[in-house]
Protein backbone atom coordinates (compact mmCIF):
# COMPACT_ATOMS: atom_id res chain seq x y z
CA UNK A 1 0.00 0.00 0.00
CA UNK A 2 1.42 3.39 -0.94
CA UNK A 3 0.54 6.64 0.64
CA UNK A 4 -2.71 8.06 -1.22
CA UNK A 5 -3.81 11.83 -0.84
CA UNK A 6 -7.70 12.30 -0.95
CA UNK A 7 -7.72 15.39 -4.07
CA UNK A 8 -10.49 17.50 -5.36
CA UNK A 9 -10.44 17.27 -8.59
CA UNK A 10 -13.35 19.09 -11.15
CA UNK A 11 -15.12 20.08 -7.72
CA UNK A 12 -15.44 16.73 -6.69
CA UNK A 13 -13.66 14.82 -3.83
CA UNK A 14 -11.71 11.73 -5.62
CA UNK A 15 -10.90 9.38 -2.40
CA UNK A 16 -8.40 5.89 -3.57
CA UNK A 17 -9.10 3.29 -1.70
CA UNK A 18 -6.30 2.88 0.79
CA UNK A 19 -6.41 6.79 1.62
CA UNK A 20 -3.56 8.20 4.27
CA UNK A 21 -6.14 10.20 6.69
CA UNK A 22 -4.13 11.94 9.33
CA UNK A 23 -5.91 12.43 12.96
CA UNK A 24 -5.22 14.09 16.15
CA UNK A 25 -5.75 12.08 19.45
CA UNK A 26 -6.60 15.02 21.62
CA UNK A 27 -6.39 16.31 25.04
CA UNK A 28 -8.03 15.09 28.19
CA UNK A 29 -10.79 12.22 27.08
CA UNK A 30 -9.16 12.58 24.09
CA UNK A 31 -7.26 9.66 24.48
CA UNK A 32 -10.36 7.34 25.71
CA UNK A 33 -12.15 8.45 22.68
CA UNK A 34 -10.22 8.78 19.94
CA UNK A 35 -8.92 5.23 19.78
CA UNK A 36 -11.94 3.43 19.87
CA UNK A 37 -13.51 5.81 17.30
CA UNK A 38 -10.67 5.18 14.61
CA UNK A 39 -11.51 1.19 15.21
CA UNK A 40 -15.47 1.58 14.88
CA UNK A 41 -14.53 3.74 11.52
CA UNK A 42 -12.64 0.72 10.40
CA UNK A 43 -15.02 -1.76 11.20
CA UNK A 44 -17.51 -0.19 9.47
CA UNK A 45 -15.11 0.21 6.63
CA UNK A 46 -14.08 -3.54 6.79
CA UNK A 47 -17.48 -4.32 6.79
CA UNK A 48 -19.14 -2.19 4.18
CA UNK A 49 -16.33 -2.53 1.19
CA UNK A 50 -14.91 -6.46 2.78
CA UNK A 51 -11.40 -5.61 2.62
CA UNK A 52 -11.32 -3.24 -1.02
CA UNK A 53 -10.74 0.04 1.19
CA UNK A 54 -9.15 0.93 4.24
CA UNK A 55 -8.43 4.06 6.09
CA UNK A 56 -4.32 4.51 6.72
CA UNK A 57 -4.30 6.47 10.42
CA UNK A 58 -1.62 8.33 11.13
CA UNK A 59 -1.14 10.43 13.68
CA UNK A 60 -0.18 13.74 13.87
CA UNK A 61 0.21 16.46 17.08
CA UNK A 62 -1.31 19.03 18.57
CA UNK A 63 -2.21 20.17 22.07
CA UNK A 64 -0.10 18.62 24.88
CA UNK A 65 1.28 15.78 23.51
CA UNK A 66 2.62 18.16 20.40
CA UNK A 67 3.73 20.36 23.13
CA UNK A 68 5.67 17.33 25.56
CA UNK A 69 7.24 16.31 22.02
CA UNK A 70 8.14 19.43 20.30
CA UNK A 71 7.80 22.26 22.93
CA UNK A 72 5.02 23.63 20.47
CA UNK A 73 1.02 23.82 20.60
CA UNK A 74 0.55 23.61 17.23
CA UNK A 75 3.70 22.40 15.41
CA UNK A 76 3.69 23.37 11.57
CA UNK A 77 3.94 20.18 10.60
CA UNK A 78 0.81 19.44 11.81
CA UNK A 79 -0.84 21.92 9.33
CA UNK A 80 1.34 20.92 6.26
CA UNK A 81 -0.09 17.15 6.65
CA UNK A 82 -3.38 18.39 6.92
CA UNK A 83 -3.13 20.28 4.14
CA UNK A 84 -1.47 17.72 2.08
CA UNK A 85 -3.84 14.77 3.13
CA UNK A 86 -7.13 17.57 2.45
CA UNK A 87 -9.23 15.79 5.79
CA UNK A 88 -8.05 14.59 9.09
CA UNK A 89 -9.83 13.77 12.46
CA UNK A 90 -9.53 15.30 15.84
CA UNK A 91 -10.08 14.69 19.01
CA UNK A 92 -10.14 17.96 21.65
CA UNK A 93 -7.54 20.05 22.36
CA UNK A 94 -7.39 21.92 25.60
CA UNK A 95 -6.61 25.74 25.68
CA UNK A 96 -2.64 26.52 26.03
CA UNK A 97 -1.81 28.23 29.61
CA UNK A 98 0.10 31.20 28.15
CA UNK A 99 2.76 30.68 24.89
CA UNK A 100 0.43 33.27 22.61
CA UNK A 101 -2.34 31.14 21.59
CA UNK A 102 -5.98 31.78 22.82
CA UNK A 103 -7.47 28.59 21.17
CA UNK A 104 -5.53 25.52 19.53
CA UNK A 105 -9.02 24.84 17.77
CA UNK A 106 -9.53 28.48 16.27
CA UNK A 107 -5.49 28.30 15.34
CA UNK A 108 -6.15 25.38 13.46
CA UNK A 109 -9.63 26.53 11.64
CA UNK A 110 -7.83 29.54 10.44
CA UNK A 111 -4.58 28.55 9.52
CA UNK A 112 -6.25 26.55 7.43
CA UNK A 113 -9.11 28.54 6.57
CA UNK A 114 -11.58 26.07 7.23
CA UNK A 115 -14.41 28.84 7.17
CA UNK A 116 -17.53 26.52 7.87
CA UNK A 117 -18.47 24.56 10.81
CA UNK A 118 -21.20 22.57 10.18
CA UNK A 119 -23.13 21.12 12.86
CA UNK A 120 -25.52 18.46 12.06
CA UNK A 121 -28.46 18.38 15.01
CA UNK A 122 -30.70 15.54 14.98
CA UNK A 123 -32.44 13.34 17.51
CA UNK A 124 -31.87 9.74 18.42
CA UNK A 125 -34.96 7.02 19.25
CA UNK A 126 -34.32 6.17 22.92
CA UNK A 127 -32.59 10.15 24.48
CA UNK A 128 -34.13 12.15 26.82
CA UNK A 129 -34.94 15.74 25.55
CA UNK A 130 -36.11 18.53 27.27
CA UNK A 131 -38.26 18.99 24.10
CA UNK A 132 -41.97 17.72 23.95
CA UNK A 133 -41.38 16.52 20.42
CA UNK A 134 -37.40 16.23 19.80
CA UNK A 135 -38.45 14.00 16.47
CA UNK A 136 -38.93 17.90 14.58
CA UNK A 137 -35.39 18.55 14.97
CA UNK A 138 -33.43 17.95 12.20
CA UNK A 139 -30.76 20.84 11.70
CA UNK A 140 -27.42 21.46 10.37
CA UNK A 141 -25.82 24.37 11.80
CA UNK A 142 -23.27 26.54 9.45
CA UNK A 143 -21.41 28.56 11.43
CA UNK A 144 -18.95 30.77 9.91
CA UNK A 145 -15.63 30.32 11.32
CA UNK A 146 -12.83 32.47 10.50
CA UNK A 147 -13.87 36.02 11.79
CA UNK A 148 -16.43 38.17 14.41
CA UNK A 149 -15.12 38.75 17.71
CA UNK A 150 -13.57 35.10 17.54
CA UNK A 151 -10.47 36.93 15.75
CA UNK A 152 -9.36 37.82 19.11
CA UNK A 153 -8.82 41.99 18.67
CA UNK A 154 -9.16 42.93 22.40
CA UNK A 155 -7.91 45.73 24.57
CA UNK A 156 -7.79 45.58 28.00
CA UNK A 157 -9.03 48.37 30.45
CA UNK A 158 -5.94 50.56 31.70
CA UNK A 159 -3.23 49.45 29.22
CA UNK A 160 -1.83 52.26 26.96
CA UNK A 161 -3.50 50.00 23.38
CA UNK A 162 -6.47 51.00 24.98
CA UNK A 163 -5.68 54.83 25.88
CA UNK A 164 -5.16 54.85 22.15
CA UNK A 165 -7.77 53.18 20.28
CA UNK A 166 -10.22 55.02 22.72
CA UNK A 167 -8.89 58.52 21.74
CA UNK A 168 -8.56 57.55 18.11
CA UNK A 169 -12.71 56.41 18.74
CA UNK A 170 -13.14 60.02 20.74
CA UNK A 171 -10.92 62.60 18.96
CA UNK A 172 -10.77 61.11 15.24
CA UNK A 173 -14.13 59.54 14.51
CA UNK A 174 -15.90 61.42 17.08
CA UNK A 175 -17.74 58.45 19.07
CA UNK A 176 -20.10 60.23 21.64
CA UNK A 177 -21.60 56.69 22.77
CA UNK A 178 -18.63 55.43 25.37
CA UNK A 179 -20.43 55.13 28.89
CA UNK A 180 -17.37 55.51 30.59
CA UNK A 181 -13.98 56.48 29.06
CA UNK A 182 -10.95 55.32 30.76
CA UNK A 183 -12.60 52.47 32.27
CA UNK A 184 -13.60 50.35 29.30
CA UNK A 185 -12.01 47.35 27.83
CA UNK A 186 -12.81 47.42 23.70
CA UNK A 187 -13.04 44.27 21.48
CA UNK A 188 -13.23 44.88 17.65
CA UNK A 189 -15.70 42.48 15.01
CA UNK A 190 -14.61 42.29 12.26
CA UNK A 191 -17.22 40.49 9.31
CA UNK A 192 -16.38 40.88 5.93
CA UNK A 193 -18.28 40.59 2.78
CA UNK A 194 -16.44 37.35 1.15
CA UNK A 195 -16.97 35.49 4.24
CA UNK A 196 -20.49 36.37 4.74
CA UNK A 197 -21.16 35.58 1.12
CA UNK A 198 -19.06 32.00 1.08
CA UNK A 199 -20.66 30.75 4.50
CA UNK A 200 -24.14 31.63 3.41
CA UNK A 201 -23.66 30.43 -0.80
CA UNK A 202 -21.52 26.74 1.04
CA UNK A 203 -25.15 26.53 3.32
CA UNK A 204 -27.48 27.38 0.33
CA UNK A 205 -25.52 24.74 -1.95
CA UNK A 206 -25.68 22.11 0.79
CA UNK A 207 -29.21 23.05 1.09
CA UNK A 208 -30.11 22.18 -2.18
CA UNK A 209 -27.59 19.40 -2.17
CA UNK A 210 -29.31 17.40 0.12
CA UNK A 211 -33.17 18.70 -0.90
CA UNK A 212 -33.09 20.35 2.41
CA UNK A 213 -36.49 23.00 2.92
CA UNK A 214 -34.99 25.98 4.27
CA UNK A 215 -32.51 28.40 5.09
CA UNK A 216 -32.39 30.33 7.97
CA UNK A 217 -30.19 33.30 8.45
CA UNK A 218 -29.58 34.26 11.74
CA UNK A 219 -28.20 37.64 13.02
CA UNK A 220 -28.47 40.43 15.48
CA UNK A 221 -28.71 43.30 12.59
CA UNK A 222 -31.26 45.33 14.05
CA UNK A 223 -28.35 46.44 16.75
CA UNK A 224 -25.18 45.73 15.08
CA UNK A 225 -26.20 46.89 11.77
CA UNK A 226 -22.82 47.17 10.27
CA UNK A 227 -21.55 43.92 10.98
CA UNK A 228 -24.83 41.21 11.76
CA UNK A 229 -27.10 43.76 9.61
CA UNK A 230 -24.26 43.75 6.95
CA UNK A 231 -23.79 39.87 7.07
CA UNK A 232 -27.95 39.90 6.23
CA UNK A 233 -27.92 42.20 3.61
CA UNK A 234 -24.54 40.38 1.80
CA UNK A 235 -26.55 36.89 2.37
CA UNK A 236 -29.75 37.77 1.08
CA UNK A 237 -27.63 39.65 -1.89
CA UNK A 238 -26.43 36.67 -2.65
CA UNK A 239 -29.09 34.62 -2.52
CA UNK A 240 -30.94 36.83 -4.97
CA UNK A 241 -27.83 36.80 -7.45
CA UNK A 242 -26.93 33.35 -7.05
CA UNK A 243 -29.21 31.41 -6.44
CA UNK A 244 -33.09 32.80 -7.12
CA UNK A 245 -34.39 30.20 -9.37
CA UNK A 246 -33.56 27.61 -6.91
CA UNK A 247 -35.27 30.13 -3.50
CA UNK A 248 -38.00 31.70 -2.53
CA UNK A 249 -38.30 34.07 0.66
CA UNK A 250 -40.50 33.12 3.56
CA UNK A 251 -42.16 36.74 3.52
CA UNK A 252 -43.28 36.23 0.03
CA UNK A 253 -44.11 33.10 0.48
CA UNK A 254 -47.96 33.93 2.14
CA UNK A 255 -49.84 30.20 2.47
CA UNK A 256 -48.68 28.66 -0.21
CA UNK A 257 -45.03 27.35 -0.07
CA UNK A 258 -43.19 27.06 -3.85
CA UNK A 259 -43.02 23.43 -3.99
CA UNK A 260 -39.38 22.20 -4.26
CA UNK A 261 -37.51 25.26 -3.65
CA UNK A 262 -35.77 26.40 -0.52
CA UNK A 263 -37.57 28.68 1.66
CA UNK A 264 -35.24 31.31 2.89
CA UNK A 265 -35.98 32.79 6.18
CA UNK A 266 -34.83 35.94 8.52
CA UNK A 267 -34.57 35.75 11.99
CA UNK A 268 -32.63 37.97 14.60
CA UNK A 269 -30.86 35.57 17.22
CA UNK A 270 -32.78 36.61 20.01
CA UNK A 271 -36.50 35.44 18.40
CA UNK A 272 -34.29 32.83 16.68
CA UNK A 273 -33.50 30.65 19.99
CA UNK A 274 -37.28 30.65 20.97
CA UNK A 275 -38.54 29.19 17.34
CA UNK A 276 -36.04 26.96 17.62
CA UNK A 277 -37.16 25.27 21.03
CA UNK A 278 -41.02 26.33 19.79
CA UNK A 279 -41.23 25.28 16.11
CA UNK A 280 -38.21 22.96 15.59
CA UNK A 281 -39.24 21.53 12.09
CA UNK A 282 -39.25 25.63 10.82
CA UNK A 283 -36.09 25.43 11.02
CA UNK A 284 -33.82 22.74 8.57
CA UNK A 285 -30.02 24.81 7.90
CA UNK A 286 -28.98 27.82 9.77
CA UNK A 287 -26.47 30.25 8.62
CA UNK A 288 -24.84 32.59 10.82
CA UNK A 289 -21.96 33.80 11.86
CA UNK A 290 -19.26 32.82 14.75
CA UNK A 291 -20.31 34.03 18.18
CA UNK A 292 -23.93 32.99 17.19
CA UNK A 293 -23.30 30.04 16.03
CA UNK A 294 -21.78 29.21 19.30
CA UNK A 295 -24.36 29.79 21.35
CA UNK A 296 -26.85 28.08 18.47
CA UNK A 297 -24.97 24.92 18.08
CA UNK A 298 -24.65 24.23 21.69
CA UNK A 299 -28.62 24.87 22.46
CA UNK A 300 -29.30 22.89 19.77
CA UNK A 301 -27.38 20.00 20.84
CA UNK A 302 -28.94 19.96 24.49
CA UNK A 303 -32.27 19.53 23.07
CA UNK A 304 -31.50 16.40 21.53
CA UNK A 305 -28.95 15.06 24.31
CA UNK A 306 -26.01 17.57 24.79
CA UNK A 307 -22.76 17.72 23.57
CA UNK A 308 -21.63 14.08 24.12
CA UNK A 309 -23.59 13.31 20.78
CA UNK A 310 -23.32 16.14 18.74
CA UNK A 311 -20.85 15.39 15.45
CA UNK A 312 -18.91 18.62 13.45
CA UNK A 313 -16.73 19.46 10.66
CA UNK A 314 -15.12 22.35 9.93
CA UNK A 315 -14.60 22.90 6.12
CA UNK A 316 -13.56 24.70 3.25
CA UNK A 317 -16.04 24.11 0.41
CA UNK A 318 -14.05 24.91 -2.63
CA UNK A 319 -10.84 22.96 -1.57
CA UNK A 320 -12.64 19.90 0.14
CA UNK A 321 -10.21 20.46 3.02
CA UNK A 322 -11.86 19.26 6.38
CA UNK A 323 -11.17 18.58 9.76
CA UNK A 324 -13.76 16.64 11.82
CA UNK A 325 -13.74 16.68 15.02
CA UNK A 326 -15.87 16.20 18.61
CA UNK A 327 -17.49 19.73 19.14
CA UNK A 328 -17.53 19.34 23.12
CA UNK A 329 -13.93 20.05 25.35
CA UNK A 330 -11.42 18.13 26.92
CA UNK A 331 -13.66 17.52 29.91
CA UNK A 332 -10.86 17.12 32.33
CA UNK A 333 -13.26 16.44 35.08
CA UNK A 334 -14.18 13.07 33.98
CA UNK A 335 -10.48 11.92 31.95
CA UNK A 336 -9.34 8.62 32.61
CA UNK A 337 -12.09 7.35 33.89
CA UNK A 338 -14.04 5.43 30.97
CA UNK A 339 -16.90 7.56 31.37
CA UNK A 340 -16.87 9.88 28.05
CA UNK A 341 -19.26 9.63 25.37
CA UNK A 342 -17.73 8.83 22.21
CA UNK A 343 -20.61 9.12 19.94
CA UNK A 344 -19.72 13.30 19.42
CA UNK A 345 -16.43 11.93 17.76
CA UNK A 346 -17.69 8.38 15.82
CA UNK A 347 -20.24 10.75 14.41
CA UNK A 348 -18.10 13.22 13.27
CA UNK A 349 -15.97 10.23 11.84
CA UNK A 350 -19.22 9.14 9.80
CA UNK A 351 -19.24 12.79 8.45
CA UNK A 352 -15.71 12.06 7.36
CA UNK A 353 -16.61 8.75 5.41
CA UNK A 354 -19.71 11.08 3.62
CA UNK A 355 -17.10 13.89 2.49
CA UNK A 356 -14.83 10.99 1.36
CA UNK A 357 -17.55 9.47 -0.51
CA UNK A 358 -18.10 6.51 1.67
CA UNK A 359 -21.35 6.44 2.04
CA UNK A 360 -22.25 2.96 2.65
CA UNK A 361 -19.55 2.87 5.67
CA UNK A 362 -21.24 6.25 7.06
CA UNK A 363 -25.15 4.17 7.17
CA UNK A 364 -23.72 1.60 8.79
CA UNK A 365 -21.97 3.95 11.51
CA UNK A 366 -25.49 5.99 11.65
CA UNK A 367 -27.90 2.86 11.81
CA UNK A 368 -25.43 1.31 14.85
CA UNK A 369 -25.48 4.48 16.92
CA UNK A 370 -29.30 4.69 16.53
CA UNK A 371 -29.94 0.89 17.37
CA UNK A 372 -27.70 1.46 20.43
CA UNK A 373 -29.63 4.17 21.30
CA UNK A 374 -32.93 2.67 20.89
CA UNK A 375 -32.06 -0.14 22.98
CA UNK A 376 -31.32 2.56 25.34
CA UNK A 377 -27.69 1.70 25.92
CA UNK A 378 -24.86 4.43 26.47
CA UNK A 379 -22.69 6.14 28.33
CA UNK A 380 -23.62 8.01 31.95
CA UNK A 381 -23.69 11.39 30.09
CA UNK A 382 -27.14 10.66 28.49
CA UNK A 383 -28.48 7.25 30.58
CA UNK A 384 -27.61 7.78 33.93
CA UNK A 385 -31.87 9.51 35.06
CA UNK A 386 -33.15 6.64 32.33
CA UNK A 387 -34.91 4.27 34.03
CA UNK A 388 -34.11 0.48 32.21
CA UNK A 389 -31.09 1.71 30.43
CA UNK A 390 -28.10 0.14 30.40
CA UNK A 391 -25.11 2.19 31.13
CA UNK A 392 -21.88 1.32 29.72
CA UNK A 393 -18.06 2.81 29.74
CA UNK A 394 -16.40 4.60 26.78
CA UNK A 395 -15.05 0.62 25.51
CA UNK A 396 -17.52 -1.18 26.23
CA UNK A 397 -20.10 0.97 24.43
CA UNK A 398 -17.74 1.16 20.84
CA UNK A 399 -17.15 -2.45 21.52
CA UNK A 400 -21.08 -2.86 21.02
CA UNK A 401 -21.27 -0.44 18.04
CA UNK A 402 -18.71 -2.46 16.45
CA UNK A 403 -20.84 -5.54 17.60
CA UNK A 404 -23.45 -3.79 15.92
CA UNK A 405 -22.25 -2.79 12.74
CA UNK A 406 -20.73 -6.59 12.53
CA UNK A 407 -24.85 -8.04 12.43
CA UNK A 408 -26.24 -5.37 10.04
CA UNK A 409 -26.72 -7.30 6.67
P1 LIG B 1 -12.54 22.51 27.93
O1 LIG B 1 -11.81 23.37 28.90
O2 LIG B 1 -11.65 21.64 27.12
O3 LIG B 1 -13.57 23.26 27.10
P2 LIG B 1 -14.70 21.79 29.70
O4 LIG B 1 -14.87 20.70 30.70
O5 LIG B 1 -14.73 23.19 30.17
O6 LIG B 1 -13.38 21.49 28.85
P3 LIG B 1 -16.42 20.39 27.99
O7 LIG B 1 -15.32 19.42 27.79
O8 LIG B 1 -17.21 20.76 26.79
O9 LIG B 1 -15.86 21.72 28.62
O10 LIG B 1 -17.35 19.81 29.10
C1 LIG B 1 -18.51 20.42 29.62
C2 LIG B 1 -19.21 19.37 30.47
O11 LIG B 1 -19.71 18.33 29.63
C3 LIG B 1 -18.27 18.68 31.48
O12 LIG B 1 -18.99 18.40 32.67
C4 LIG B 1 -17.89 17.40 30.82
O13 LIG B 1 -17.62 16.35 31.70
C5 LIG B 1 -19.12 17.08 29.97
N1 LIG B 1 -18.71 16.40 28.72
C6 LIG B 1 -18.09 16.96 27.67
N2 LIG B 1 -17.83 16.06 26.73
C7 LIG B 1 -18.31 14.88 27.17
C8 LIG B 1 -18.35 13.57 26.63
N3 LIG B 1 -17.84 13.27 25.43
N4 LIG B 1 -18.93 12.59 27.37
C9 LIG B 1 -19.46 12.88 28.58
N5 LIG B 1 -19.45 14.09 29.13
C10 LIG B 1 -18.89 15.09 28.45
Amino acid sequence: MFEQCIIKHDGKIQTPDFPVIPYIEGDGIGAEITRPTLEVIDHAVRKAYSGKRKIQWIEIFAGDKAYRQTGEWLPADTVTVIEKYLVALKGPLATPVGGGIRSLNVALRRQLDLYACVRPVRWFQGIESPLKKPELVDMVIFRENTEDLYCGIEFMRGEAETAKVEHFLMKELYVKAIPFPGDSSYGIKPVSKNASERLVRASVRYAIEQRRPAVTLVHKGNIMKFTEGAFRNWGFGLIEKEFQKDCYLEKDAGQSPESGKICIRDRIVDAFFQDMLLNPARHSIVATLNLNGDYISDLAAAMVGGVGIAPGANIHFETGRAVFEATHGTAPDIAGQDKANPTSLILSGKMLLEHIGWQEAATLIQRAVEKMFQEKTGTSDLFAQTTGARMVGTAEFAERLRAAIEHFD
